[in-house]
């Protein structure tokens, strides 16, 4: 069938076209929020990667043994609730700790300079794709805790592959 539309043209960006429609629909947000509720995120499924990180300052920021964290790049992630609650721990125009400013839960950081967010696994309502994949400075690893899962340790960072 041919058409004509009355000689009006449009010039389409063939790479628009073809990849932010299909990227768009596809994606899939992951929602999280703090203990009280006052804060909540939206971040996208597409960590580029997951690990439970076991140094003391992630001990001390959970209170846990391990923080089990993923990490995407700052602009998947958004406030979506209670922006002006935030507590900012740390250096704001550089690396920093986001925690709920009303009940202090340790929502993200942001890494790298201000590139990449480290979320807390354990601050997401949905469940993500992605799972940890392996145990990074367990040469500060908390004495009282045994790792006893079969994922790879790692003295301080993972290697880089
Ligand atoms: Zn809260
Ligand atoms: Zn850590």
């Amino acid at each position: 069938m041919f058409q004509t539309d009355g000689g009006k043209r449009r010039t389409l960006n063939p790479n628009n076209s073809m990849t932010t429609p299909v990227a768009t629909s596809r994606r899939r947000i992951l929602s999280g929020k703090c203990l009280c509720g006052a804060v909540h995120y939206a971040v996208a499924d597409e960590f580029r990667y997951a690990l439970n990180c076991h140094c003391s300052d992630c001990r001390r920021a959970t209170g846990s043994a391990f923080k089990p964290f993923a990490g995407i790049e700052r602009a998947k992630l958004e406030l979506t609730q209670g922006k002006e609650r935030v507590l900012v721990f740390g250096d704001e125009q550089a690396n920093h700790d986001v925690h709920c400013g009303v009940c202090g839960s340790l929502l993200f950081s942001v890494v790298q300079g201000g590139a990449s967010v480290h979320v807390t696994l354990g601050s997401l309502v949905d469940e993500p794709t992605i799972r940890p994949t392996a145990h990074i400075f367990v040469g500060d690893k908390a004495p009282w805790f045994t790792i006893t899962d079969a994922l790879p340790h790692y003295e301080g960072h993972e290697t880089p592959k």
